[in-house]
């Protein structure tokens, strides 16, 4: 039996991997000469506060205008870059692309809503992090508060102590930040108790099922709850649906993204949804410009 599952195996993985680490290959030597053409770009996904309807942050999700593949999703590129050791300079291009952008809505006079970014792990875990966001900051010339840093839970465990330090110094400069994707990286919630911790987005996949699924609805409760009972601000991924909308804000969840509000947007999208008088008509729900 392990005989024919050994070859099963060998005839299974040769080919397959042979495509992926040519596909890798060539993808990689591309991903150098992109991070040199700068041929990424940022859309702006809204986060809505529930209660209200109003846009109050957005978040900056990075895309990859490939020239001969067309636009690329983050799925494809972020993981070869980490793997590749490259993920360092796309989360410094990411930085630098938000704040010019922060300062540009700026000088528009668009409300100062809250941007929010992801960083990998060995971006937020290297020692120069700090640096190289407080040297961002002072070239742009943007208010601290106005950035979030997001960064995954299965990040935080795998980078340990040197993590609560950066946390709590990207909080004193006036930073957010956020833990992205809760509830998917290994279950210890002792990591909760690390200060600096401002948000907590509930990964999607405990959303899709709400309100029909019973366990998605008593985990979301929970993570409501323990937010609430730590002073932590709440954000849902992934709302789709009227019916999820509504649960989330009956369970007293703060803020929500999703294509039920908005899809990530182009910068000038964006901005015409956030002036004071939009022009059309965004999405199903009436989303309010910010204050
Ligand atoms: P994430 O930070 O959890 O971002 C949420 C992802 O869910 C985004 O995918 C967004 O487009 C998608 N999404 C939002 N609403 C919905 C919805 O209602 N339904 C569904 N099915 N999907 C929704 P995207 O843009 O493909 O990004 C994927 C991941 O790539 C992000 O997950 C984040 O971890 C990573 N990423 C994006 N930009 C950067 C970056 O600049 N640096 C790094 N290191 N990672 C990034
Ligand atoms: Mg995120
Ligand atoms: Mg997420
Ligand atoms: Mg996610």
């Amino acid at each position: 039996a392990a005989k024919t599952q050994e070859r099963n195996t060998f005839r299974f993985y040769t080919p397959l991997m042979h495509a992926d680490a040519r596909m890798r290959l060539m993808l990689g030597a591309d991903l150098r000469q992109a991070l040199i053409r700068d041929e990424f770009h940022l859309v702006f996904q809204p986060s809505v506060e529930l209660r209200t309807g109003r846009i109050v942050a957005v978040e900056a999700l990075i895309r990859w205008r490939h020239p001969e593949r067309g636009e690329l999703m983050p799925d494809e590129f972020v993981p070869l870059a980490e793997s590749l050791g490259l993920i360092r300079r796309l989360d410094a291009w990411t930085m630098r692309a938000v704040c010019n952008q922060i300062r540009l809505w700026d000088q528009a006079k668009l409300p100062p809503i809250r941007v929010a970014l992801n960083a990998s792990a060995a971006t937020f875990g290297h020692p120069g992090f700090l640096d190289s966001v407080k040297q961002a900051l002072q070239a742009s010339g943007i208010s601290p508060k106005r950035l979030l840093f997001e960064i995954t839970e299965s990040a935080i465990l795998r980078l340990g102590e040197a993590t609560e330090q950066t946390m709590h110094a990207l909080h004193a400069l006036g930073i957010g930040v956020a833990i992205d994707d809760f509830g998917t990286g290994y279950s210890s919630l002792a990591y909760l108790k690390l200060s600096g911790i401002d948000y907590l987005k509930i990964d999607r996949s405990f959303v899709t099922d709400l309100p029909e699924s019973a366990n998605d609805v008593a985990i979301v409760e929970a993570m409501l709850a323990i937010a609430k009972s730590l002073g932590m601000c709440t954000i849902a991924e992934g709302i789709e649906n009227a019916a999820q909308h509504e649960f989330l804000l009956r369970a007293g969840c703060a803020e929500g993204q999703g294509y039920y509000y908005s899809r990530g947007l182009p910068p000038q999208e964006l901005e015409r949804m956030l002036s004071p008088n939009p022009r059309h008509e965004p999405s199903r729900l009436r989303l309010v410009p910010p204050k």
